[in-house]
């Protein structure tokens, strides 16, 4: 093992005696993390109930935790032990031996692990082997940019990685094929069509946590329901087969789409072994580069895929320690508006505008929904309406299944809301009913009127989208991408109007 500092700047040679058992959280349950040169050690899980009360998380995630560390336990068989305790701290002083333990994934559980470490309940700390680049790698990359642009980063992920590459040239002359990757939803069509992904097969490690769960009376939101997601390196690497050989396809071009009838269309359900740390990304990388080597998926789906996991995933892990703990605080658009009861409690049905309806019910009932809902109809909405960008991060993290504290501030933050003032995105993330009527089929069937911004049948996002650039226009009018909004504003006759609408407008 090499002896570079961690970016944590934890030594990473491992000093301590070759039995040293090692820690797993609940977001390290791959072999990327046990296997290799820690196969012979014993493990440590640890199921803390005060981690499972501290905040209302839905449902379903819980579940989701509690069946990946159990089953962890079931797979290591005699290597693990796994501990139910009030803490972790109380867990590993029962344990009674130091543990090795990698790099967790988020400041607050990093702080922790080095007071434990201080404290010797932690003998050592290794750098996180569930993302591609190391840490140090991407601080050298970082430099003392200022700017930075997802684009290049993955352009060096690719070169990095040797992914897709034609020597030293992008396979296929290109290294982006996003703008064939922009389809509306195909017409007379309720579905994609798309067949089905893969539903792992609940077992009775699912029926007991289910029972513990009913149990604890925590307080949670969203519905329980059938297990959707891999918990387990087998299950994961079924989910990456099965969309590999059946969905991807058809991934890429209808990745901004949204259709009322199809809740997965074709997105591989992955961000949650993704997550769990029981796939790497790596192998969803070559998974998908030997489908198009072997002929089996065109390349702009292939290429579109790789750049959500080398890029935009990547991208927002390392970027979550490059902005530091205090990126979450950022608040550069004033937007101080409490999260509405029906958003925190998922409350769909009291909600009319049909976009917002379905997205909200797919959070209840899955605690999940595809990135174009979170980010054009619930960040969209949200962004709109002036909601605290911290109490929405917060809701994020908690309310979705795949929602992990690294991957939160960015996404929110920076891409959804804007609100570190442009650091991620170049321009804020606000569009009106037109743009949710071309890309997808709810309009049709909503009581609002995508071309109405005045008028009880007043689309509350076209209305909430002119509403928002007359609250920001001087902001707005500065950047070269978003004074046209500005101009465009100035030339409705009925702003003023539309503005007064929306201050008193509390249904939606
Ligand atoms: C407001 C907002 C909140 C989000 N919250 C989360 C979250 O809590 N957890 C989460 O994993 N992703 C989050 N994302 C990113 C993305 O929406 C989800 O990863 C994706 O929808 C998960 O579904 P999938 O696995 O089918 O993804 P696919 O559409 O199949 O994409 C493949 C994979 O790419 C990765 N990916 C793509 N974009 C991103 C991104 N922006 N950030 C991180 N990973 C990305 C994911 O691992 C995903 O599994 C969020 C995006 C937005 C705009
Ligand atoms: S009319 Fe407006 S509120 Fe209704 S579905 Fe379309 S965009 Fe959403």
């Amino acid at each position: 093992m090499g002896a570079n500092p961690t970016a944590a700047g934890y030594p990473s040679v491992v000093t301590t005696p070759d039995d040293t058992p090692l820690w797993l959280f609940a977001d390290q349950l791959g072999p990327a993390v046990y296997g290799g040169e820690h196969s012979h050690r014993e493990i440590l899980l640890v199921e803390a109930t005060s981690a499972l009360r501290r905040r209302p998380y839905h449902r379903q995630k819980l579940h989701l935790v509690l069946s990946g560390l159990r089953h962890a336990e079931r797979d290591l068989g005699d290597r693990a032990t796994l501990l139910k305790a009030e803490t972790y701290t109380d867990a590993l002083e029962r344990y009674g031996r130091p543990v090795l333990v990698h790099e967790p994934t988020s400041f607050a559980a990093e702080k922790f692990v080095h007071r434990l470490r201080k404290e010797g309940l932690v003998a050592d700390v290794l750098p996180t082997p569930t993302f591609a680049l190391p840490r140090a790698e991407f601080a050298e990359w970082a430099g003392d940019r200022t700017r930075f642009r997802m684009e290049d980063f993955y352009r060096d992920q690719r070169r990095r990685f040797d992914v897709l590459m034609d020597g030293p040239d992008p396979v296929g002359r290109r290294w982006n094929f996003d703008e064939d990757n922009r389809e509306p939803p195909p017409k007379k069509q309720d579905t994609l069509g798309a067949p089905k992904p893969y539903q792992p097969r609940e077992d009775d490690i699912d029926e007991q946590v289910r029972a513990d769960l009913d149990r604890m009376d925590l307080n949670t939101v969203g519905v329980d329901g059938p297990r959707l997601f891999a918990v387990t390196p087998t299950e994961a690497k079924r989910a990456l087969t099965r969309f590999i050989d059946h969905r991807l396809t058809d991934f890429g071009r209808y990745e901004d789409a949204i259709m009322s009838h199809d809740w997965a269309m074709s997105h591989s359900l992955l961000s949650v072994p993704l997550n769990l740390g029981v796939l790497h990304p790596l192998d969803a990388v070559h998974a998908a580069e030997d489908a198009y080597r072997n002929n089996n998926a065109p390349l702009a789906a292939v290429e579109g895929f790789i750049r959500q996991i080398l890029g935009w995933r990547e991208y927002m892990w390392h970027l979550y320690w490059h902005f530091g703990p205090s990126y979450t605080r950022n608040n550069e658009l004033s937007a101080r508006a409490p999260l509405p009861d029906w958003w925190k409690t998922l409350n769909a049905d009291d909600v009319t505008a049909e976009c917002l309806r379905h997205a909200l019910a797919g959070v209840r009932d899955r605690g999940w929904t595809h990135h174009i809902q979170r980010l054009m109809v619930l960040g969209n909405h949200a962004l709109q309406r002036g909601y605290s960008p911290s109490q929405l991060t917060e809701w994020f993290a908690t309310a979705y299944v795949d929602g992990f504290r690294w991957v939160m501030p960015t996404n929110v933050i920076g891409m959804s809301q804007h609100a570190d003032g442009g650091k991620l995105a170049t321009k804020p993330y606000a569009s009106g009913g037109a743009y949710i009527n071309k890309m997808s089929d709810h309009c049709g069937d909503c009581a609002y009127d995508p071309k109405q911004r005045l008028g009880d049948d007043a689309c509350p996002f076209t209305a909430g989208y002119w509403d928002f650039v007359h609250r920001h226009q001087d902001r707005l009018a500065r950047n070269n991408r978003t004074r046209r909004a500005v101009s465009s504003m100035e030339r409705l006759k009925n702003v003023d109007a539309v503005v007064a609408q929306e201050a008193k407008r509390t249904h939606f």
